[in-house]
């Protein structure tokens, strides 16, 4: 009786282990992706391709082999940049980047002072004769940067509201632009051999960048966004690497998401093997949450999968609920599923809801799920 209770203890105790290892990676991926050396995986200081080289060595750490030569498959386009000081001063008081205003990732170099006119109730306009330049000013509810590939004739600044009660009067603006023509940038691409049908694959998908820098002070960490997917999919890469399956697994770090889903745009169009092989792909994109469940994208679409993916749920109770929704091209599976490859895009539903902001970072995302959709995950390949 009491060996039996002791050797409970003692499971209870390697699974609690096992599991607080499996977050335990999963958060030094997401401090690590999330730092300032990365600088938000995107254009200033070239963040993205520090990024890249990280997770190529931990691919190779976990023991993932190359399709092609190497993992990477690189590609180019452009894209418009914010690498130097950046000034806002609105009525006399300097403003902080990101957490004050953004810079409309479209606009060109501005260094002019303006009279401000409001136009209506979230708007100002200013010309500056002297400069010739011309300003918009809008106020936000909320601050959510993008990122821009091509350049706009107007300026725009964006203001959060709440921090401009009072009318405002006059602004001084100034910051320089860098528009990079074909940034090189690069997908990466590895597999582990499956042990009966290695022709026929698995995917998972992520996207590693996210949307750089504005200016010396502001970084978007991209915690959330995507480093939780990241994470997600090199968990399961170790767990492939003990536990082959039948299948090949393939797993595909995206580049050039957060510009136009651009990346995996660019893989549809040139696959490292063909893409009738792929007899499933699961993208993983927003996963740090999970107190309401998730969201499956192409539920609809591929109804059978759905379904196992609903039925392995209802056995194991691993997420409190999977969602349905349609088509829609909010991320990477887009393509994918454009050119008829069977896909689900899942993300996580409930908790924090920083977004595309300076405060999306490691400490505060929750991962309230993250072991059991690891798990739901690979039951659903296994189902497939
Ligand atoms: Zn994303």
């Amino acid at each position: 009786m009491i060996l039996k209770y002791l050797l409970g203890v003692v499971f209870y105790l390697a699974l609690f282990l096992s599991q607080a290892q499996d977050t335990t990676y999963a958060r030094s991926v997401i401090k690590k992706l999330t730092s300032k050396e990365f600088l938000g995986r995107g254009y200033v200081n070239n963040g993205i391709n520090k990024a890249a080289k990280y997770l190529i060595s931990e691919f190779k750490t976990i023991g993932l082999l190359p399709i092609r030569k190497s993992f990477s498959q690189h590609y180019t386009f452009n894209v418009n940049t914010f690498p130097g000081e950046i000034n806002v001063i609105i009525d006399g008081k300097t403003l902080e980047a990101g957490k004050h205003f953004l810079i409309d990732p479209s606009s060109k170099t501005l260094k002019s002072s303006f009279q401000l006119f409001k136009t209506d109730s979230v708007t100002y306009k200013a010309f500056d004769v002297h400069n010739e330049a011309t300003l918009e000013i809008k106020l936000k509810k909320k601050l959510t940067y993008t990122v821009a590939t091509s350049l706009e004739d107007i300026a725009i600044v964006e203001l959060l509201k709440d921090s401009f009660p009072n009318e405002l009067k006059n602004s001084d603006v100034v910051y320089e632009n860098k528009f990079i023509q074909n940034f090189k940038c690069q997908n990466i691409i590895g597999y582990i051999k499956g042990t009966e049908h290695p022709d026929s694959f698995l995917v998972y998908s992520a996207h590693y960048d996210h949307l750089g820098a504005m200016g010396t002070t502001a970084y978007f960490p991209g915690a959330n966004d995507n480093a939780s997917g990241v994470s997600v999919l090199l968990n399961l890469a170790k767990y492939y690497k003990k536990h082959p399956s039948k299948y090949s697994i393939a797993f595909f770090l995206f580049s050039g998401e957060e510009a136009g889903l651009l990346g995996s745009k660019y893989y549809s169009e040139h696959p490292f093997f063909p893409l009738s092989k792929i007899k499933f792909l699961t993208n993983l994109d927003l996963l740090g949450t999970g107190s309401d469940g998730i969201m499956a994208v192409n539920a609809t679409v591929f109804k059978s999968q759905f379904e196992k993916l609903v039925a392995v749920n209802e056995k194991n109770k691993y997420v409190s609920q999977i969602k349905q929704r349609g088509k829609a091209a909010n991320s990477d599976h887009y393509w994918f599923s454009e050119k008829g490859v069977p896909c689900f895009f899942i993300y996580t539903l409930g908790g924090v809801t920083f977004y595309h902001d300076i405060y999306d970072v490691d400490i505060t995302l929750p991962l309230t799920d993250y072991i059991d959709i690891c798990k739901l995950l690979i039951d659903f390949n296994n189902s497939l």
